[in-house]
């Protein structure tokens, strides 16, 4: 891909260091989540290699410049999570997965992971499986979709979908060195597509259970992010990016149970669609912002206003899979989440509408 002029990179110049011995020193990339969905990170050297969360020692940073703390009481700490192998400086460098607690000692206010993980710990025994799909959108430099003709539109949408070639399908580049960098990293990535807008595109993480399935996406959203910046392209989570005849972007979020899973899954199925309907409003309220855009009952989407489900259907809020209704047991997919939605609200509301709260 040609870089944009006012990308300045020098790849082969760059590749003389990133040779260079590090001396047994790591590299750790202290990863977190910001006021706004998005993802902040910065370097920390260690003097030997970890492997064990319990290993890395807690740091902070200035919440004031991220919107996450008043400037007179700044300081928010980071405490490692997960750890994940770094795809970009390789070798035993790693990215670290954190959560931000305030200095009162209370998670922060955008530490969503913090109740979603004492949900699934309480709920354990359920076996939670989740598979999440995360559609995306490529923006170019000035906010318009990739390759798409300046301040004009690409032909209909049909033939973009797993298209293959030429002005079908764009910046194939990113989408295959972000695929490759989550699976060095150890993210469960378990396929990508081509979407139905051009430029927009798809991948999937799962089955993970319980609160690897937010910590693994969220993972595959900072390397997407840091691959793109790469390439001269701007990632966009927006959950409808143009409006009129173009597809939105979604999240859809497949769960099961060891019991959805068993003999007899589709009764229990059955039995969660009532409690989910109930719920409609809340799980609406942290399925994504803008996400009124996209759930029109269009572009094989339910309405915001009304729940429903159905076997294959893709004009509900639910689908329970044509293979699951046959085998009488399995999943179903929640296709109400939108794109930008956290992955640990998701998951999170899901397991308390079947569950119960903490
Ligand atoms: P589609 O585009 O047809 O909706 P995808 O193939 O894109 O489906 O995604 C299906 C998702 O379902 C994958 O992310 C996969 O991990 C997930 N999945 C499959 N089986 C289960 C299961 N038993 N429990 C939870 N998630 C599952
Ligand atoms: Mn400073
Ligand atoms: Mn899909
Ligand atoms: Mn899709
Ligand atoms: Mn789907």
């Amino acid at each position: 891909m040609a870089a944009d002029s006012t990308v300045v990179s020098n790849t082969e110049n760059l590749m003389k260091y990133m040779s260079l011995d590090q001396r047994g020193r790591v590299m750790a990339e202290y990863v977190w989540i910001d006021a706004n969905g998005g993802t902040r990170s910065k370097t920390k050297t260690l003097s030997k290699a970890v492997k064990t969360v319990e290993e890395l020692p807690e740091w902070n940073f200035d919440g004031s410049s991220t919107g996450q703390a008043p400037g007179d009481n700044s300081d928010v700490y980071l405490r490692p999570v997960a750890i994940f192998p770094d795809p970009f400086r390789q070798g035993d460098n790693i990215l670290v997965l954190c959560e931000t607690w305030d200095a009162d000692g209370s998670p922060n206010k955008f530490n969503f992971r913090h109740d979603a993980a004492r949900l699934m710990e309480t709920h354990a025994k359920e076996e939670f499986w989740f598979g999440l799909e995360q559609e995306y959108t490529l923006l170019g430099t000035d906010g318009w979709p990739y390759g798409w003709p300046r301040g004009g539109f690409p032909g209909a949408q049909g033939p973009y979908y797993c298209g293959v070639g030429t002005g079908k399908v764009y910046c194939r580049d990113i989408i295959e060195a972000h695929y490759r960098a989550c699976l060095y990293a150890g993210v469960n990535i378990s396929g990508i597509n081509a979407e139905v807008m051009p430029s927009q595109w798809e991948y999937q993480v799962g089955p993970c259970s319980g609160i690897d399935m937010g910590d693994h996406l969220w993972m595959s959203r900072f390397i997407l992010h840091r691959v793109a910046e790469e390439f001269g392209v701007r990632i966009s989570f927006e959950p409808k990016p143009i409006k009129g005849e173009w597809n939105g972007a979604g999240l859809h979020s497949n769960v099961s149970t060891s019991a959805t899973r068993a003999e007899g899954g589709m009764k229990v199925i059955e039995a969660i669609m009532k409690k989910f309907e109930a719920r409609h409003v809340e799980h609406i309220a942290v399925y994504g912002e803008g996400n009124e855009a996209r759930l029109t009952g269009r572009h094989e989407t339910g309405s915001i206003d009304k729940f429903s489900y159905g076997v294959a259907d893709r004009g509900g809020s639910i689908r329970i899979p044509r293979q699951v209704a046959k085998d009488g047991k399995g999943y179903f997919e929640d296709r109400r989440p939108a794109s930008n939605a956290d992955p640990y609200q998701i998951t999170g509301i899901i397991v308390e509408t079947m569950c119960g709260g903490l």
